[in-house]
């Protein structure tokens, strides 16, 4: 399985170093193992390893080449690293598998590729195929480490391995062709580590050979035709270094190794190895799942397509980066979520949900923005609009709130105004109305984010729908209150008037109390119709208020009238008429009886002429008879059925029965007649004195 070793001796010392990248414990991972399996720990390791938040300031180099060449010992004086030394004491079995540590100098992924000289062996050259397509399709520079001596041995195990490296580089890169792919780097940098270089062959000889070597190789390839008259170095560039022998010469080794770091580490050197043309382009925190990819198409031996590699690994990861971000953007707009469902207007939402929205964005930009552009343009879409629909309850949420908040205000609003005194209704209206539309598209804009389709007008045609309805509830209480007041006045206006005619009936009395009332009813229509005009009612509304007060004002008449002409009023009115006309004089002077006054005839004639009031105020009956009321319809809330009579044309303008008008007249005349033996007895005794 797949395992991390404690690292040997050597690496210990070399960790110790003063960068401190590569801390002593979290050392080397085997990526590859040697049963081919790739690593689940590679995330965490490059976490652990502080490369994860890299982006694409960090570099890969792999080394290649013959088993106990020296490899694992260069890689970890070279990078501090801590990868296996072969113990020279006792000969170890060759493993295969590959192995990664960070560089202690920079931040650098270095690639430890055991058993690839397979063929040296007489083994098939499956790994070897492998290990060079995944490092290839990885690593920005790949070393390759051989001895002085193998140079120039066309036949030997390195060239075979670099001819497989070129190989499978042109089934890679060599592809091209769809633009909408992403298009992968193409450039590889081959460093030749030429060991126990002894000196007397001078490194431009070397060089010389090794890169007409290369483009025989590069010549015998047989290439797909589209690649025909492709060039060696428009695949790779080729660069060369040597070194001392390790034992032989120990510090001469250490400061050849020394001068060589620099070219790892060194941006300003000529010879800085890791230029931008050769970085594959792949984010640090998609290292992980790319390799992975990588490492499983190249097992299943399939044609390694790298455009579709990293299509993959955008959808992925973008996938991936949207995940984080909507899980920081739901964790920050929770704490806002229940009082908007609870009913609240929160104030300034729109600025949190904006705040929210370039937090979770920014952060998916700077992460995802480093990956193939049309697949993070798309993932970019979705998020934006998941995000959006995410934050639309709330959206709507606050409308609603605002809704009922603004409708509130509305009424309290209304109510204060009719307070003021001399209100003018319809300003009020308009005035509250107003701030209530102000308030209201204040508060939706407020809330309103960029690109998201929402609109608040909708509701906001709600909310005019309420208003008016609250405004039309309120105008309809108002005139109610304005017609009783009216009543009131009418009622004071009418009833004194009326109660003093009625308890000194005459002829004439009827014109009189009629124009009474129709002043008193014109007047408070006028009063009304006034008032009116601030209320914005419409006609019909009018007419029903008119109408209303209309038949207010005849039936506070007509009780009036039917109050005054109860029989027991009735009859006292007649007796006082009587008595007033019997017992005084023409000067109010009480009269004393003497016999030679005619008592008789005063009698008769005081009697009589009361009497004749009695049909006056059994009937309401003007001398002028356009004087008489057009009697109004009852009002919706009058009971017909308990009292149809003052709306009925037959008994509307009739106060006293000739029934009751009998029982009156009987009932008045057996006063008049004791008035009369009364006064009678008074004179007898007055003579008999
Ligand atoms: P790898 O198998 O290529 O990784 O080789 P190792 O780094 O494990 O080393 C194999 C053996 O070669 C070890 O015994 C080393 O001590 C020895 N060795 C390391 N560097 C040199 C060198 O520069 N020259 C020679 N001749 N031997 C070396
Ligand atoms: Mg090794």
């Amino acid at each position: 399985a797949v395992k991390e070793l404690v690292p040997g001796p050597e690496s210990t010392t070399v960790n110790g170093g003063s960068n401190g990248l590569n801390k002593v414990g979290e050392g080397r991972l085997q990526i590859v193992n040697e049963h081919q399996e790739f690593t689940k720990e590679l995330s965490p390791y490059l976490a652990k390893w502080g490369m994860l938040d890299k982006g694409f300031a960090y570099d890969v180099v792999a080394v290649f080449g013959s088993q106990s060449t020296g490899k694992s010992t260069l890689l970890n004086r070279l990078f501090g690293t801590s990868f296996d030394v072969m113990d020279e004491s006792r000969r170890q079995q060759t493993t295969r598998g590959i192995w990664m540590c960070p560089s202690a100098f920079s931040s650098t992924l270095v690639m430890d590729v055991e058993g690839t000289d397979g063929r040296e062996r007489g083994e098939d050259q499956d790994f070897e195929r492998k290990s060079a397509l995944f490092s290839l399709a990885s690593t920005e520079v790949l070393i390759v480490n051989l001895w002085e001596h193998q140079i120039g041995l066309y036949q030997g195990a390195n060239m075979g391995l670099l001819k497989t490296v070129f190989e499978v580089n042109l089934g890679l890169f060599g592809a091209g062709g769809d633009s909408s792919r992403p298009k992968p780097q193409e450039k590889t940098l081959i460093l030749f580590v030429i060991r126990d270089h002894v000196g007397s062959t001078p490194l431009e000889n070397l060089t010389a050979t090794l890169t007409q070597d290369m483009e025989k190789i590069w010549i015998s390839l047989s290439k797909p035709p589209h690649l025909a008259d492709a060039t060696l170095s428009s695949y790779f560039d080729l660069s060369f270094a040597t070194l001392p022998h390790k034992l032989l010469m120990p510090e001469k080794f250490e400061d050849a190794v020394l001068e060589l770091r620099k070219r790892f580490t060194d941006r300003s050197r000529s010879d800085y190895v890791f230029q931008p043309s050769y970085h594959k382009r792949i984010p640090a925190d998609g290292v992980s799942f790319y390799m992975e990819g990588i490492w499983q198409q190249v097992l299943t031996n399939k044609d390694l397509d790298l455009p579709t590699q990293q299509e993959l690994l955008a959808q992925f990861r973008c996938d991936e980066i949207a995940a984080g971000a909507i899980e920081a953007f739901l964790a920050s707009s929770k704490a806002v979520r229940r009082p908007v469902e609870g009913g609240s207007v929160v104030d300034g939402l729109g600025a949190l949900m904006r705040d929210w929205l370039s937090t979770a964005l920014g952060k998916f930009d700077r992460d995802a923005s480093r990956y193939h552009a049309s697949v993070y343009q798309r993932k970019r879409l979705d998020l934006v609009a998941s995000l959006h629909s995410s934050l639309s309850p709330l959206f709507l949420g606050q409308l609603k709130n605002l809704h009922k908040q603004i409708a509130g205000q509305f009424s309290r609003d209304l109510a204060q105004g009719l307070k003021e005194p001399g209100y003018d209704f319809a300003a009020v209206v308009d005035r509250a109305d107003f701030k209530a539309r102000k308030s209201f598209i204040d508060g939706g804009k407020e809330v309103l984010v960029e690109d998201a389709d929402w609109e608040y007008e909708h509701e906001l045609g709600l909310l005019e729908e309420d208003l008016r309805l609250i405004a039309d509830k309120m105008r309809a209480d108002e005139t109610k209150k304005m017609v009783n007041a009216i009543e009131r006045t009418v009622k004071r206006q009418l009833l004194e008037p009326v109660e003093v005619a009625l308890s000194h009936p005459k002829p004439g009395m009827w014109d009189e109390i009629l124009t009474k009332y129709r002043e008193v009813g014109e007047s408070a229509e006028e009063a009304y119709l006034s008032k009116a005009k601030s209320y914005n009612c419409t006609a019909e509304e009018n007419d029903a208020a008119l109408s209303i007060l209309r038949a207010r004002t005849w039936l506070s008449l007509r009780r009036k009238l039917e109050e005054q002409t109860a029989d027991a009023t009735v009859l006292a009115t007649l007796r006082t008429t009587f008595e007033d006309r019997f017992r005084y004089d023409e000067a109010g002077v009480p009269r004393v009886w003497k016999p030679a006054d005619d008592l008789e005839g005063a009698f008769t004639k005081a009697k009589d002429e009361t009497l004749a009031l009695l049909p006056i105020l059994s009937h309401i009956t003007p001398t002028t008879p356009s004087l008489l009321p057009v009697l109004p319809s009852p009002e919706q809330s009058y009971d017909l059925d308990s009292d149809p009579t003052p709306f009925d044309p037959s008994t509307a303008y009739t106060l006293l029965s000739p029934t009751k008008r009998n029982t009156i007249e009987a009932r008045f005349k057996r006063d008049a007649d004791a008035a009369y033996v009364e006064a009678k007895r008074s004179m007898v005794s007055s003579v008999a004195q």
